[in-house]
């Protein structure tokens, strides 16, 4: 029942919209590391998961990422694998530095949904307009509405994808 009661209290000013990329060449990532300013965001993803019986190990993955600036429209994060040894996550700069804590845990969490998932976008949406799913592009129709009431019913439609 409470999945069609997503509640939207607060205007979402933010917009962000996310890339996917097709890795095509070899790149060498094996010095990059996971930003500690992303690691809590990737820790309590991972812990998530781990309710949902899905292991998530970045390590043995090779789960990389790195805070940079994208400048592409409302690009504020993208994920780039070839599906098994390449799954590189981008978050822009310029959006990390001023998004709220939500906001960061969504975009994170959708690339993760992509990279480590392998989550494609979702653009459904509810009768009140938001959007079913945080894999949503971002370039459709329906509103975001990531708010604290609304997390564990995205953060459960993220693991258990439900039509
Ligand atoms: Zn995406």
């Amino acid at each position: 029942m409470y999945r069609s009661m997503l509640l939207f209290l607060l205007p979402i000013v933010v917009v962000t919209s996310c890339q996917e990329d097709i890795a095509t060449e070899e790149s060498d990532l094996s010095n990059v590391n996971i930003p500690s300013s992303l690691t809590p965001y990737f820790e309590t993803f991972k812990e998530k998961a781990l309710e949902y019986n899905i292991a998530v190990d970045y390590e043995s993955e090779n789960v990389t990422a790195e805070i940079k600036l994208i400048n592409e429209g409302t690009v504020a994060g993208s994920c780039t694998t070839n599906g098994h040894d390449i799954k590189h996550i981008v978050i822009d700069q310029s959006f990390w530095s001023q998004a709220s804590h939500l906001v960061k845990e969504m975009v994170v969490f959708h690339e993760l949904g992509h990279c480590v998932l392998g989550r494609g976008h979702r653009e459904d949406s509810f009768s009140n307009g938001i959007c079913r799913s945080i894999m949503r592009s971002g370039l459709g129709e329906c509103r975001d509405a990531y708010i604290a009431e609304n997390r564990d019913y995205f953060i459960e439609e993220l693991f258990v994808v439900s039509e």
